[in-house]
């Protein structure tokens, strides 16, 4: 057994409740279930975060939420449908094999990220923007 839910939950060691499973992606029912219809997609291989993803395995897990997300909206008709992915322990990410949340929403459903909007100037913007793009690496 892997030191890794996730890897267990791929490799079929502990049970899951798929959704969907195709070569690069798995998506199962959230063990929590913030709302009815909660889902994660995960990718297979065992990449820590979304730092770690080739352009294959992103192409992937997003073609699969988009599908999933469809499904879910036509399942449960939410009022919402909110994607939420943390990287790191600041962002609130507590499995440390990527994935993504879907998760169906309502108005008042007591799911909350607070919004803490700088609104800088558009100089500052110009500058964040550049220093981005000189971080970027090519395709
Ligand atoms: P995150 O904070 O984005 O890392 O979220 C990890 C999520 O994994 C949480 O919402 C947990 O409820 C979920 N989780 C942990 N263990 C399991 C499991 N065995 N099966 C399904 N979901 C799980
Ligand atoms: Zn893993």
């Amino acid at each position: 057994m892997s030191d890794c839910v996730f890897c267990n939950i791929v490799e079929g060691q502990i049970p899951s409740a798929k959704v969907h499973e195709d070569g690069l992606t798995l998506a199962f029912m959230d063990i929590g279930q913030v709302n009815p219809g909660h889902v994660l997609v995960a990718v297979k291989p065992h990449v820590e975060n979304i730092y770690g993803l080739d352009d294959r395995l992103a192409a992937a897990v997003f073609q699969t939420t988009a599908r999933v997300a469809r499904a879910v909206q036509k399942a449960y008709t939410p009022e919402g449908v909110t994607l939420y992915q943390a990287n790191g322990a600041a962002a609130g990410q507590t499995v440390y094999h990527f994935h993504l949340h879907i998760v169906p929403r309502y108005d008042k459903d007591g799911m909350r990220l607070t919004w803490p909007a700088k609104n800088p100037p558009r100089e500052q913007l110009e500058a964040d923007a550049a220093k981005i793009r000189n971080a970027l690496t090519p395709d």
